[in-house]
């Protein structure tokens, strides 16, 4: 069954799919032209293939993007969750 719904953290359209097997992916509402291309997304055909590959104009599928791929909100926080867990060096000490 399709719920559309908003994201709670950034408020963009979106709805909860149901793959051949049975797993619930989140996506965008809104099916764009994808090229398999085994990555970086991950995306759902309407006939319920949990795929991955590129947005394209000339792609081959159409396809529910993951939003977990395209939210700006887990997006952010997925990057500083990479910074917490990499020491990085952000600003060099020039002496
Ligand atoms: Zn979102």
């Amino acid at each position: 069954m399709e719920t559309e719904r908003s994201c709670r953290e950034c408020g963009r359209a979106v709805k909860w799919l149901t793959s051949q097997g049975g797993k619930k992916l989140l996506c965008d509402a809104a099916p764009a032209l994808m090229k398999p291309a085994g990555g970086p997304l991950t995306y759902m055909t309407p006939e319920g293939e949990i795929r991955r590959g590129r947005k394209s104009a000339k792609g081959t599928d159409v396809g529910y993007v993951s939003h977990r791929c395209t939210c700006p909100a887990i997006r952010q926080r997925r990057k500083e969750a990479t910074i917490c867990e990499v020491p990085v060096l952000r600003h060099g000490h020039r002496r």
